[in-house]
């Protein structure tokens, strides 16, 4: 497997057989994970098939024990009363600070003597501690299961920055209920720093921006000769993914209360229901330049549906990540810095999985924003750093996994669409769009190779499969999602779905192993070497397989067209395509790419007279192969 140095030094856990020492906690207001020191770096514990993240809710059932995590969040539809979320927000608070929070949520607080805030579920009061001590012993389940053993009970916790001392105390005090001990609280933008082995600098400025389930803050911090510095935070405690969720709940409500009535979208069930099918939609949209929204209310016999494009989703939206932007403005000026003065950003919280958070923030500090680690898994990561160093571990090294050489798929022509770049750390997925080449194609052959030439014939195979079922359609019309997805343990998975009929195919490859380091070396080398003929080769075969699709195209539509087109047009056309179809049988680029724009400038006249969608689609676009 491949590795990345991230920082100096390395150094083997001291009794890295033996099993962690502590656990590294992210309490979160919306999921909760841990992570420990393993084999000289911090990893996530994640229990085999699943992804070690906790959702931190709770549903109080008719009778049994709580249900916490994922299982409970699936209550919040049909038993929204008895569903406890967001109780970080209650910890180490009372009720007047309260107030405003528990107007928004489905359920009651009161208070006790003490004036210690108090949810209530199936007639029975809980504290926040209580409720926060239930979340963190499924954590620590969840770690034992990932672990095969008792995960530690010593552990470091991370809160949010701007935490009080009450707050960090009730913390404490959650853990101590669970029968955890607590080593340190650690800020959360300090633990996603450790994560990137930022302590390693001797002098720096980093902002953290954090955009979580339901809050967003951004962190200015200092670091001088590894030691962190909050500098200044800022945030909103009322921004967060679950506001985008809304605008597309939205969208939802309005439609269906169009259809059914104002008296559905008040009922929970319904709400609870749209904001589910909001999440996944959004989640897609960060990977796929377009998704369903899809929502069902089963006792309601509701089934509805409706594509929304990441455009559309981004202007639902804007005025949200603008109010993100503006408060790191104002963290920069209490600082006292300007973007500039900045070294390192790193984004942390899900919410920073969507493209459009990734693109302002870079905007917004002039660089790349870290994102190499989960940016949902980067505060325990940071713990579990922490833990390790506390329980007398060096970290002398932070290595990372990453993919040795770039995978991607076989199209048109035989050039190679990567899709995972080399050098992206792992676990890691990616989705491109494709299309059909050939009229009333009926299935795909996919060739997944690895390396990085440009041709696929001189890249390494790592499988084939097959897209089989497409119904026949024109050229360019099937929209067909490639995803590769890499997991932790390096296991490429390809799958490829056709998204108007949902016909899907998919495959499992090893693609880190079975190739030695010389191998690898040896394939990075012949890709340079090769760079510049490989480069003229696939601008070859791109343009070849262009010029096809035009020719098809033009084919297909002209006797329709000859009606409608000057005579003068028609035998300009005619010549152009016949030059395009010598062009195609050679590989000179210069030549080829003379065709195609001959062919594309005498096309013109009998595009715009077609006006034809189908028409018009097959004169661009990528395409692949149809199985012979
Ligand atoms: P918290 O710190 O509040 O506990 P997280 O950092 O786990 O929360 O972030 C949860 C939020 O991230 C949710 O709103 C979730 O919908 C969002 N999220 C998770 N994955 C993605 C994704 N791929 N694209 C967009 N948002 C995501
Ligand atoms: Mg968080």
């Amino acid at each position: 497997m491949g590795y990345v140095e991230l920082n100096v030094l390395n150094n083997p856990a001291p009794s890295a057989a033996a099993g962690p020492l502590a656990l590294g906690i992210d309490l979160g207001t919306t999921n909760s994970l841990a992570a420990a020191w393993r084999d000289g770096r911090p990893v996530v514990l994640r229990p085999e098939g699943r992804s070690g993240l906790v959702p931190s809710v709770i549903h109080f059932g008719e009778g049994g024990p709580p249900l916490v995590g994922r299982e409970a969040r699936d209550h919040a539809v049909v038993d929204p009363r008895n569903t406890l979320f967001s109780v970080k927000r209650f910890m180490g608070r009372g009720l007047a600070d309260v107030a405003q929070e528990l107007a928004t949520l489905p359920y009651t607080a009161t208070e006790n003597e003490r004036g210690v805030v108090q949810l209530e579920a199936r007639g029975r009061r809980y504290t926040p501690e209580e409720l926060s001590a239930l979340i963190l012993r499924k954590v620590h389940e969840v770690a034992s299961s990932a672990l095969g053993a008792a995960a530690p009970t010593k552990c470091v916790i991370t809160v949010p920055a701007y935490f009080d001392d009450t707050q960090r105390q009730a913390t404490r005090d959650a853990a101590r209920i669970a029968g955890l001990e607590v080593l340190r609280i650690v800020n959360e933008p300090t633990a996603a720093s450790l994560a990137y082995g930022l302590d390693q600098r001797d002098k720096g400025h980093v902002a953290v921006f954090d955009l979580g389930g339901g809050t967003f803050d951004v962190t200015i911090l200092s670091i001088e000769d590894g030691v962190f510095r909050v500098l200044s935070t800022h945030g909103d405690t009322h921004l967060g993914g679950d506001d985008f969720d809304q605008r597309l709940a939205e969208l939802a409500r309005v439609a269906l209360a169009a259809e059914h009535g104002d008296e559905l979208v008040r009922d929970p069930a319904f709400q609870q229901a749209a904001r589910q099918a909001a999440e996944h939609c959004k989640v897609e949209l960060s990977t796929q330049p377009e998704a369903e929204l899809h929502l069902m209310v089963p006792h309601k016999r509701i089934a509805w549906r409706r594509r929304v494009a990441r455009d559309e989703f981004e202007r639902l939206t804007a005025d949200l990540v603008e109010r993100t932007l503006a408060a790191c403005r104002r963290a920069l000026s209490d600082a006292q810095l300007q973007p500039t003065e900045i070294d390192e950003v790193v984004l942390v919280g899900g919410g920073t999985r969507m493209p459009v958070v990734r693109r302002r923030v870079a905007e917004f500090f002039g660089r790349i924003p870290h994102t190499e680690l989960n940016p949902d898994e980067v505060v325990a990561l940071g713990a579990a750093v922490q833990a390790h160093i506390l329980t007398g571990g060096r970290r002398d090294m932070l290595l990372l996994d990453v993919t040795p050489l770039s995978l991607g798929i076989e199209t048109m022509g035989g050039a190679v669409s990567k899709i995972i770049q080399r050098n992206s750390t792992i676990p890691c997925e990616a989705t491109e769009g494709f299309t059909t080449y050939a009229d009333d194609q009926t299935a795909i052959d996919f060739h997944v190779v690895q390396g990085e030439r440009e041709l696929a014939r001189d890249c390494r195979t790592l499988g084939r499969f097959k897209l089989r079922g497409l119904p026949p359609m024109p050229a360019g019309m099937a929209r067909v999602a490639v995803r590769f997805h890499i997991d932790a343990d390096g296991v490429l998975s390809v799958s490829a779905k056709e998204q108007s009929t949902g016909v899907s195919a998919h495959i499992d490859v090893a693609p880190m192993h079975g190739l030695t380091d010389a191998e690898v070396e040896g394939m990075l080398q012949a890709g340079y070497a090769h760079a510049q003929d490989d480069f003229a080769a696939r601008r070859a075969a791109d343009l070849r397989t262009e010029i096809g699709t035009m020719i098809q195209a033009t084919e297909k539509n002209l006797n329709a067209g000859r009606a409608g087109l000057d005579k003068e047009s028609i035998l300009d056309l005619e010549d152009a395509l016949a030059r395009a179809k010598v062009a195609a049988a050679g590989s000179d680029v210069a030549a080829l790419q003379r065709a195609r724009d001959e062919f594309e400038r005498a096309a013109l006249p009998l595009a715009a007279l077609l006006m034809n969608n189908v028409a018009q689609k097959a004169l661009m676009g990528k395409s692949l192969g149809e199985v012979g």
